[in-house]
């Protein structure tokens, strides 16, 4: 069904659902239930993914291989907790386009952020400025703004803001003039790849190569936008990139994140990054020598032995994501988020507005109530009442974001209902 042949009806969603190649997936989540044991309408997939069956069994191999092997277990659990960071390249490697030697799970995003600026932001006195968008997360603002004063810079002078339009969203063209106007004081730009915000998916490819014509640095947050949409970092070629994986990539609260870091940036001497053991070299790393030997991959950006037990869920969902097929998932997400609009458009037109750009958006919607009776926030509110589980963002924000790995059509559905139903509660 193409969103030409969307039809208003419980049977439109029913017969997308029959058809979704995809749809077997549902089962492999845990798809919360409210206090009365009825189903909710889970659409938050962007700010904590669900929990998949694999997820749990994952953790729990590793709980078994450490009760019964100890400190064996570096080598012979199932998954060798060694190397096992490398379970998470090839899967990560797949989702952001890049090399396998560009990525690794690592951290948490803003201590990936703040450890990648340790190495690529690096200011004299007439390169210093860090451009941001001014809607930036305010993580991104705290770390690039404590970035310049760890530096000797005052963020009031030295942080450049990209702002989005009265519509709300950010134009390229306005980015353009601020880097032309700037580019012999830029050093670094740091901006996201899916604005969390209003849902806008900035065009990664154009700003890569803004930056390279300015001479600047360029990082990407990819926290919205990993598991959301296409991404191709390795062609692109931003200098570093980081994200989290409790979003889309379903690895839990407080997952181990990730980081890219092009391969031009690879095989270095390691002279302008942070160092820890899990950066030398595996084959020398148990020498316990006082020498360092770097890494000749992303991992040379590791401090540490990784966390397994919150590590294994982004592995399993790797393994999900691998399964499914970016392709698919990018097909059947278009659909959902097609058809979401569809039903907001026929039954909400004159009390929804949509401030995500049409054009250039992955799952995610951000709704505003045209009016000013109900307010937004009733709206929301009202919504929770009705087992609807989306996500509020000050100060008029109703995020939803139906996702493809374990949403339906009939999800979509369903919570267009309750949205009318809470308009006249
Ligand atoms: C979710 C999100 C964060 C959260 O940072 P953590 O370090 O994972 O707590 C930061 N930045 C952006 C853009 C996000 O979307």
């Amino acid at each position: 069904m193409t969103s030409a042949e969307f039809t208003n009806g419980r049977e439109c969603a029913s017969a997308l659902d029959a058809a979704d190649p995809l749809r077997a997936l549902r089962k492999e989540f845990f798809l919360p239930l409210a206090d009365d044991g009825k189903a909710i309408v889970y659409l938050c997939g962007n700010s904590l993914g669900l929990q998949s069956r694999l997820a749990g069994q994952f953790v729990r191999e590793e709980l078994e291989d450490w009760a019964e092997l100890g400190v064996e277990g570096h080598f012979r659990a199932r998954r060798p907790w060694l190397p096992y960071h490398r379970q998470a390249t090839e899967g990560l490697a797949y989702l952001t386009g890049a090399l396998p030697q560009e990525v690794v799970a690592m951290n948490t995003l803003t201590v990936n952020l703040h450890l990648l600026m340790a190495s690529f932001y690096r200011p004299d006195a007439k390169r210093h400025r860090i451009l941001i968008e001014s809607t930036a997360f305010p993580s991104d603002r705290f770390a690039c703004e404590s970035q310049l004063r760890f530096h000797g810079f005052d963020p009031a002078t030295a942080l450049l803001e990209w702002q989005p339009r009265p519509d709300e969203k950010l134009w390229l063209e306005d980015l353009e003039a601020l880097v032309d106007q700037h580019q012999d004081e830029l050093a670094l730009i740091l901006l996201p790849g899916v604005q969390y915000y209003n849902g806008q998916v900035l065009d990664m490819r154009a700003i890569c190569a803004m930056a390279r014509r300015a001479g600047c640095r360029v990082g990407l947050d990819l926290a919205h936008a990993v598991g959301n949409v296409p991404l191709e970092l390795h062609e692109w070629a931003p200098d570093f990139a980081a994200w989290c994986s409790y979003k889309y990539l379903n690895g839990g609260p407080g997952a181990v994140a990730g980081a890219f870091v092009h391969e031009h940036h690879l095989g270095g001497d390691a002279s302008h990054t942070l160092l820890g053991w899990w950066g030398n070299r595996e084959a020398s790393r148990f020498k316990m020598a006082s020498t360092f030997e770097p890494a000749e991959t992303a991992e040379l950006w590791q401090l540490s032995n990784p966390p397994i037990l919150s590590l294994a869920p982004v592995v399993a969902s790797l393994q999900l994501f691998q399964k499914a097929g970016m392709a698919a998932l990018g097909a059947k997400s278009k659909s959902l988020t097609d058809y979401l609009e569809f039903l907001l458009s026929q039954q909400l037109g004159e009390r929804i507005h949509s401030i995500t750009p049409r054009a250039a958006r992955g799952c995610q919607l951000s709704l505003t109530v045209r009016s000013a009776q109900p307010a937004a926030r009733t709206v929301f509110e009202r919504l929770e009442k009705r087992h609807v589980v989306a996500d509020w963002r000050e100060p008029n924000v109703i995020r939803v974001a139906p996702v493809p790995l374990y949403n339906s059509f009939m999800d979509v559905y369903e919570f267009v209902r309750r949205l009318e139903a809470a308009f006249d509660d």
